[in-house]
């Protein structure tokens, strides 16, 4: 199937309040530019040198998510354009892009990333380091950053049950925070879980933001 075709299939299937962001990760120009004639925005990439080479070469209308683990020597090189930062999971890479929005005179927009997963991961926060991390004393001094939402990549596995298990732990840390430290935070409302194998679960859980690849572009 052609890549419009694939996007227009699930595109009429999750509800207009959820934002699609397209993982272009590994994929040619040409094929985002398919996509894009289909009015598609929204992409992703996990490579700072593949974002920055795409972000120069394509449309400047697009709005391009960082989704992959960031290396804090390496913000800058997309501080200035990118539109979203999926996977922040400590202060030290916080006050990195506070500094470098700075730099760039902007507000940037991240998600705070939850381990959620049963599979040993270095990455992502529990609730006693984001506690942590939103109590710190650095916190509130970070004027050019925006913590709109959270993020969490669910086991991969068939186990239907545990996967959505997952995405409820994760629906769980929003809405705690959403009701506590960052109750007065009204751009605190985004939940970004689901890729091409479960996002239609991630939906039905509450997922505002699904991040699909392969479903569109083919396998990797
Ligand atoms: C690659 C990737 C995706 C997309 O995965 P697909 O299974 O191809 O849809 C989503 N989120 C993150 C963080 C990724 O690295």
């Amino acid at each position: 199937m052609s890549i419009q075709t694939n996007l227009l299939k699930i595109n009429s299937s999750i509800p207009n309040h959820v934002t699609l962001v397209a993982v272009s990760k590994t994929k040619p120009n040409y094929m985002i530019e398919e996509c894009y004639q289909a009015n598609q925005r929204h992409f992703g990439e996990n490579k700072v040198q593949d974002l920055v080479d795409k972000y120069y070469a394509l449309p400047k209308d697009i709005k391009w998510h960082f989704i992959g683990h960031l290396q804090t020597n390496k913000v800058k090189y997309i501080a200035p354009f990118v539109h979203l930062i999926h996977a922040v999971d400590s202060l030290k890479l916080l006050k990195e892009i506070n500094k470098q929005a700075l730099k760039n005179n902007r507000i940037i927009n991240v998600l705070l990333q939850f381990h959620i997963a049963k599979e040993d991961s270095k990455f992502g926060l529990n609730k006693m380091s984001c506690d942590e991390l939103l109590n710190s004393e650095t916190f509130p001094t970070l004027k050019n950053i925006s913590i709109i939402g959270v993020m969490g990549m669910a086991t991969f596995t068939d186990n239907e049950n545990q996967v959505k298990s997952e995405f409820k732990n994760l629906v769980d840390h929003f809405n705690i925070l959403k009701s506590t430290t960052l109750i007065t935070s009204e751009s605190f409302s985004e939940i970004s879980m689901g890729m091409s194998g479960d996002y239609k679960l991630a939906i039905e859980e509450g997922s505002t933001m699904v991040r699909v690849g392969s479903s569109i572009f083919g396998s990797r």
